[in-house]
């Protein structure tokens, strides 16, 4: 049994899609995607030697290695272009996500969907959506074993452009509150919407953190950390609204 975040992220795959799932170390989500026939096709790509093996034997005593084909490589020069039309890429950091997005970006034509679970800087991740013409379709926020997930979805969609532009525009909450799309781009357009228990334990914590920093900061005597300090203050002041 998969854990429920890779289950998520399982289940926004379009049903019979060709999957390559990039950084798969055990491939336990392509053997589920192709098991469920949510997949009808899964390449595992890995980049390190350990994982590697792990995810071959993985796929070996599935007994899926004609459906599952596991690729040593750098994010996405392990597919050719085409070959696949779903892409998922999970556990890991926003900016290597990004930096995987960014330098395979060719290899993403005739792809339609990107399921993305970044573990820390999601905003990076949503902002290079954002610029590339991915239409963010659907935000999860998540809490397993004590850690918050999220898993961002996104679509290739001829009008990507003016939907996203709708999504992160600027918003008035009832109370007056202003959501900027800076705002968005950090909680989520999608999350912010419909925000629920793990979304305000998790923006909370992070308040409590940067109201942590700040104290250290405004006790230093440091000159150049007051620049810090108010670029602190005006994120906490942000956020604290937001919420
Ligand atoms: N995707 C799985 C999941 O979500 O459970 C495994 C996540 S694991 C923490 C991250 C994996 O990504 C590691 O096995 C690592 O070797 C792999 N990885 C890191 N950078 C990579 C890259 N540029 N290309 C391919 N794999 C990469």
């Amino acid at each position: 049994k998969i854990s429920s975040r890779l289950q998520q992220i399982a289940e926004r795959l379009p049903e019979g899609c060709r999957l390559a799932d990039i950084g798969s170390d055990h491939a336990l989500l392509p053997v589920s995607a192709v098991k469920s026939g949510k997949a009808s096709f899964a390449v595992a790509g890995e980049v390190s030697d350990g994982p590697l093996d792990a995810a071959r034997r993985q796929v070996a005593e599935a007994g899926e290695g004609h459906r599952i084909s596991v690729r040593k490589g750098n994010g996405l020069e392990v597919i050719t272009a085409g070959e696949v039309d779903t892409v998922t890429i999970a556990g890991m950091g926003g900016a290597l996500i990004v930096s995987i997005l960014s330098a395979g970006e060719d290899k993403l034509v005739g792809v339609k969907r990107l399921v993305l679970q970044p573990n820390v800087a999601e905003e990076l991740v949503r902002r290079w959506l954002f610029e590339h013409g991915w239409f963010l379709s659907e935000e999860v926020i998540l809490q397993e074993d004590g850690k918050i997930y999220e898993i961002l979805t996104a679509d290739a969609h001829p009008d990507a452009m003016q939907l996203n532009e709708k999504l992160y525009s600027e918003r008035t909450l009832p109370g007056g509150t202003v959501l900027t799309k800076e705002i968005l781009l950090t909680m989520g357009p999608r999350l912010t919407e419909e925000p629920n228990e793990v979304f305000f334990y998790k923006w909370d914590s992070e308040l409590l953190k940067l109201d942590r920093i700040r104290q250290s900061i405004a006790t230093s005597k440091l000159e150049s950390s007051r620049e810090k300090e108010m670029e602190i203050n005006r994120e906490y002041v942000q956020l604290e609204e937001a919420l």
